[in-house]
């Protein structure tokens, strides 16, 4: 297994208010939202929350129990941050997305609340493991409006469910049989909000994963850059 990340503020942002953590067993991304700092308290804390409270799959561990092992990761992350926002007046209201991989044993174990995205890129084909928790993402699941309409549509922003925002949490878990040379990648709306599905399928093509991670970024930064970006491509 192989991977890169790279993260960058964007051309517009004065914080950087994503999070992301590479630590070969654990790959995740988390985009923090709330005023002043406080985005940036719920993304760190979120990750350092779940890294903590998730220990890494035993080789003879069933997918049950990573299962619930991961929803008990994210509901304690989510309680954290929860519990830090109603600590502080300017941090009410802060929460933060987070989409999480976990390899086991030919597999990935893939966790996620919010509009970050985990994508499997196969044989130079890429397609979507999660969906988008955001008004416009629940629509594109009922049909309501094609992926052209909402990729520009002006709800495309309003999350439906993040962590940290209510006391409980509902994460989707899925779990993907990987193959050799499948590449996956995780990334913050910085990303898909400015640079088109196929540009993004190129570029995770490239051969290095280092570069390919910068060519997202720029990428972004090219489209507008007006959000923070974060990438993380792993190889199986
Ligand atoms: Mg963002």
């Amino acid at each position: 297994m192989r991977y890169a990340a790279k993260t960058d503020i964007g051309r517009l942002r004065n914080l950087n208010e994503d999070s992301y953590l590479v630590d070969g067993d654990i790959f995740a991304v988390a985009d923090g939202m709330g005023g002043h700092r406080a985005g940036e308290v719920a993304s760190s804390l979120a990750l350092n929350v779940f890294k903590a409270a998730f220990e890494k799959p035993r080789p003879d561990e069933s997918d049950d129990d990573i299962k619930s092992r991961l929803k008990e990761a994210v509901a304690r992350a989510n309680q954290a941050v929860f519990e830090r926002s109603r600590s502080a007046r300017e941090l009410a209201g802060m929460g933060t997305t987070l989409t999480a991989a976990v390899p086991a044993d030919g597999k990935v174990h893939i966790v996620h609340v919010g509009d970050s995205r985990a994508l499997l890129i196969r044989k130079g084909k890429m397609t979507p493991v999660t969906s988008d928790h955001t008004l416009v993402g629940e629509m594109l699941l009922r049909r309501e409006v094609t992926s052209e309409t909402a990729r520009i549509h002006p709800l495309r922003h309003i999350l439906t469910r993040a962590l940290g925002t209510e006391r409980d949490i509902r994460s989707d878990q899925t779990i993907l049989e990987v193959q050799t040379g499948d590449r996956l990648l995780l990334c913050t709306d910085g990303l898909y909000a400015s640079v088109e599905n196929r540009d993004i399928a190129k570029a995770v093509g490239g051969k290095d994963l280092e570069s390919a991670c910068g060519k997202l970024v720029d990428l972004a930064n090219l489209g507008g850059g007006e959000d923070n970006v974060t990438v993380i491509l792993v190889e199986f």
